[in-house]
């Protein structure tokens, strides 16, 4: 039984996703979740393709769809911010345009938000082939942050709550997942078996990939400033002993260092000062994105009020 939910705002990001709009709409609309009504937001995150055309299309057909076009590519998670912040009812559901989110599992996601005493409910991913970089990225992530995303998605249901504190957030570098892991709203979650792409392919290759890694660790960790004292402090003492050997040599002895070691000395302490420096680089760039005050996506036209 449902207590009260009348309406999900369901938010969809699209990136080029021309053969899978209509088919996911239709799908949506099929379901049957007692008296509740659905309304979907497609934020077109800058596709190339007909996508903005199809959801315009639909938006003049249904009532119940609205399409929002951003000025161009801002990435997906900030496509999700802008789909949360046009929210105007008390749950807003969010899930890829791709049909890997199987819509009959917005069922549960209802189901669950509704009955326990929770703020968000997760898909949780139970099974999924993953690439190699995926699973070490996901490792490294939960080192740095304690966040574990190894089985967590972005399909998700919010409450009011959520949504407010979503609306009200101004951080340029936004991210989903690692956002509403570190809130500290109570979670909960459904597992959920990751469809196949039948239409298109992944929008993620292994640069873009490797710019939301590094985007994502450096929103949410400072460990790795504090990494890179450790090892400063590590090879401080080794220096000593290094400094103290050639005093020693100096005094006692008439033998002289080989190139090699000095080589290995000066390309060690090289890399590291310049890893250290890209670090802090990172942050920098960071503080200095936030310091902008640019917002964190454009919206460019709606199809409805
Ligand atoms: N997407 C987006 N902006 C982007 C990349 C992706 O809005 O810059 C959308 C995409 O259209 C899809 C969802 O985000 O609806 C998930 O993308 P994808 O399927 O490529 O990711 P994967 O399943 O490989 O993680
Ligand atoms: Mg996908």
């Amino acid at each position: 039984m449902i207590n009260g939910i009348k309406l999900i705002e369901i938010i969809i990001p699209i990136y080029n996703e021309e053969n899978n709009i209509s088919l996911i709409c239709e799908e949506i609309f099929k379901l049957k979740v007692e008296k509740i009504k659905f309304l979907i937001h497609y934020i077109d995150d800058g596709s190339k393709d007909n996508s903005w055309k199809l959801i315009k299309d639909l938006s003049n057909k249904y009532e119940h769809v609205n399409g929002t076009k951003l000025t161009r590519n801002f990435g997906k998670d900030h496509a999700i911010l802008a789909g949360i912040q046009k929210c105007k009812s008390d749950f807003a559901l969010i899930m890829d345009g791709d049909l890997q989110h199987p819509v009959n599992t917005i069922i549960e996601l209802v189901h669950k938000i509704n009955s326990e005493n929770c703020d968000v409910v997760t898909g949780n991913k139970i099974y999924q082939d993953q690439s190699f970089f995926r699973t070490v990225y996901y490792y490294i992530f939960k080192q740095l942050t304690a966040i574990d995303l190894k089985n967590n998605s972005d399909f998700k249901i919010i409450n009011k709550k959520v949504i407010n504190f979503l609306t009200q957030s101004t951080e340029k570098n936004f991210f989903f997942r690692g956002m509403i892991e570190w809130s500290g709203f109570k979670l909960d979650k459904v597992d959920f078996k990751v469809g196949e792409r039948i239409h298109g392919k992944s929008k993620y290759n292994f640069s873009s990939l490797l710019h939301i890694g590094f985007n994502s660790i450096f929103s949410y960790s400072t460990t790795p400033l504090r990494l890179i004292t450790i090892s400063g402090l590590i090879l401080l003492f080794i220096s000593s002993l290094l400094f103290l050997r050639t005093i020693y040599l100096k005094i006692f002895s008439t033998v002289f260092d080989g190139y090699t070691s000095l080589m290995i000395l000066i390309l060690i302490f090289l890399s590291f000062l310049i890893i250290s420096v890209g670090v802090v680089g990172e942050y920098l760039a960071k503080i200095y994105t936030e310091i902008k005050y640019r917002p964190p996506y454009i919206i460019y036209e709606t199809t409805k009020k």
